[in-house]
C-alpha cells in the first residue's frame, strides 16, 4: 500500500485495542523507514456516536409503517424495541423528528416521547442490527465531544506518537482546545484535525478551523445530518475556507466504495476523487475499500492515478487571492515571494530548509504548479508534512553548516533523488542562522551546479 501511493495512515479508534493501535503504528514506521519514505498515522477517535443497543438474535427486519420504540431502559431488543447506549437521547428528540439509522438505511419518525421510550413509526425499514449509529435529521443531539473512552485514546494517541488527532463530532472550536490541551499534557506533539460530521459544526465552521490544525469533511455522517444534497457544495465551501485560513483539508468517505468489491473503480467515484483535488483538498481518504475491501493495493494505486492526472490539470497557472493580502510575518512573507518567484521564473522546485513545517504549510495553501520539497531535520516534522498538498518531504540534517555547505547539501539530496539536474533553477527558503523554528527569513534562486565552478 506504501509502494502504491499510501501518504498516511488513519487508525480508527472505533475498533480495536490501544495494544492493536500501539503495534500498528510501529508497524507502519518500520515498513516505511525500510523503504526509504515517511508515512504519518492518524489517531481517530471514536467520539459520541450514539448507538442502538443489541437484538436477542441479532438483528430484526423492519416493515415501511411498523411502530418501533427505542427505549433507554430495554437490554436486549426485539422485533418492537431496542436499546439505547446514550440514555439521555429521549431527552434530546421531539415528535415530528426524523431519526436516521445505519447511516440514513433505516428511517425512523417519532411519534412521542414517553419517559425512557422514543415512540417511531418506521419510515424505511429494512435489516436493523446490533450497535448500529443513530443521527437524527437537522442534527442537534447533545452528547459531549469527548467521551470517557476518547480521553484515554488521547493518551494511546499521544504514546504512539500520532502524527495527527482526529476529533469526531465536534461542536465548536472549545471541543478541539480541550482534545488539544489533553493531548500536550499526555506529551502528544500531533496536529488537530477536527472532523466537520455533524450538522452544528456548519454554523461553527470559523471557530472549528481557527481552533484546528485542519478539518476532515466527513461526508458519511455529515450527509446524514444535513442530507446528502447539501454534502457537495458544503465540500467546497469547506476546503476553499480552510485553504484561506492556511489549515489542512481530508475529503472523505466513499470515495472508492464500489472498489470494496471491485478491482477498478466506476466513472463517477474517479470524477469524485478527482473533483476533490480539484476543490484543492490535500488528502483523499479510504475508509472500508483498505480497512476490509477486498482490493486495498488496488484501491490506492488508482486513487493515486487520478489524484496525480487531477493535479497536474489544476496547478498549471498561480493562484492570485494572495496578492491583495496583508502579511505582517517575516517568514510568511517570504513563503509567498517564493511561491510568486518560483513561478514566474518556472523553476524546476522549490527546496523549502524547514523545522517546523511553517512555510511549506504556506506555499502549498496556494496552487502554483512548483512541487515544494520540504527539507527538515526531524522525522517528526517530516511525517506531519506528509499530509501537505503538492508538497514532499524530506529528512535533511543541515545544522550547524555554513550558507555553501547548506547549498551544496541540499542540491546533492535533491540529485540524488532525480528531483533536478545541472542546470535547473531551484528556489530556496532558508532560516539565518540554520537550525532555528520560525526563523525563515531568506529566499535565494540558485542555478543548480553553479556555485561550483
Ligand atoms: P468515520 O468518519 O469514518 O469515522 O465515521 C468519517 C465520516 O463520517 O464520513
Ligand atoms: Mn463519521
Amino acid at each position: 500500500m506504501i509502494a502504491a501511493g499510501l501518504d498516511v495512515v488513519r487508525m480508527n479508534f472505533s475498533h480495536g485495542t490501544a495494544q492493536d493501535h500501539k503495534q500498528r503504528a510501529e508497524l507502519v514506521r518500520k515498513i516505511a523507514d525500510k523503504m526509504g519514505k515517511s508515512v504519518g498515522v492518524m489517531a481517530d477517535l471514536q467520539g459520541p456516536k450514539i448507538r442502538i443497543g443489541k437484538f436477542e438474535q441479532g438483528k430484526v427486519r423492519l416493515e415501511k409503517g411498523d411502530n418501533f420504540v427505542l427505549d433507554a431502559e430495554c437490554s436486549l431488543g426485539n422485533q418492537h424495541c431496542v436499546g439505547l447506549d446514550y440514555k439521555d437521547l429521549p431527552k434530546d428528540v421531539l415528535p415530528e423528528d426524523v431519526l436516521l439509522l445505519d447511516d440514513g438505511r433505516i428511517v425512523l419518525n417519532v411519534l412521542s416521547i414517553d419517559g425512557p421510550r422514543i415512540n417511531c413509526s418506521v419510515k424505511h425499514g429494512g435489516i436493523l442490527s446490533n450497535n448500529k449509529g443513530i443521527n437524527r435529521l437537522g442534527g442537534g443531539l447533545s452528547a459531549p465531544a469527548l467521551t470517557p473512552k476518547d480521553m484515554e485514546d488521547i493518551i494511546t494517541a499521544a504514546e504512539l506518537q500520532a502524527d495527527y488527532l482526529a476529533v469526531s463530532f465536534p461542536r465548536s472550536g472549545a471541543d478541539i482546545e480541550q482534545a488539544r490541551q489533553l493531548l500536550r499534557k499526555a506529551g502528544g506533539h500531533g496536529l488537530l484535525i477536527a472532523k466537520v460530521e455533524r450538522a452544528e459544526a456548519i454554523p461553527a465552521l470559523d471557530e472549528i478551523l481557527e481552533a484546528s490544525d485542519g478539518i476532515m469533511v466527513a461526508r458519511g455522517d455529515l450527509g446524514v445530518e444535513v442530507g446528502d444534497a447539501a454534502v457537495p457544495a458544503l465540500q467546497k465551501k469547506m476546503i476553499k475556507l480552510a485553504r484561506d485560513k492556511n489549515k489542512l483539508t481530508i475529503t472523505a468517505t466513499q470515495m472508492m466504495e464500489s472498489m470494496i468489491e471491485n478491482p477498478i473503480p466506476t466513472r463517477a467515484e474517479v470524477s469524485d476523487v478527482a473533483n476533490a483535488v480539484l476543490d484543492g483538498t490535500d488528502a483523499v481518504m479510504l475508509s472500508a475499500e483498505t480497512a476490509a475491501g477486498k482490493y486495498p493495493v488496488e484501491t490506492i494505486e488508482a486513487m493515486s492515478r487520478i489524484c496525480i492526472e487531477a493535479e497536474k490539470s489544476v496547478e498549471a497557472a498561480l493562484e492570485r487571492g494572495f496578492l491583495n493580502r496583508e502579511y505582517t510575518r517575516i517568514d510568511q512573507s517570504i513563503a509567498m515571494a517564493t511561491i510568486f518567484t518560483a513561478f514566474h521564473l518556472k523553476v524546476k522546485a522549490i527546496a523549502s530548509l524547514t523545522e517546523s513545517g511553517s512555510t511549506p504549510l504556506w506555499m502549498s495553501r496556494i496552487n502554483s504548479g512548483v512541487p515544494i520539497y520540504a527539507l527538515t531535520n526531524t522525522e517528526e516534522t517530516r511525517r506531519k508534512m506528509t499530509l501537505y498538498r503538492g508538497v514532499y518531504p524530506m529528512l535533511g540534517k543541515f545544522k550547524g553548516y555554513d550558507r555553501d555547505k547548506l547549498l551544496e547539501k541540499v542540491e546533492e539530496v535533491m540529485l540524488e533523488n532525480k528531483i533536478i539536474e545541472i542546470g535547473d533553477f531551484i528556489a530556496l527558503t532558508i532560516g539565518e542562522p540554520i537550525g532555528q523554528p520560525g526563523g525563515t527569513n531568506t529566499m535565494k534562486i540558485v542555478k543548480v551546479g553553479d556555485h561550483r565552478k
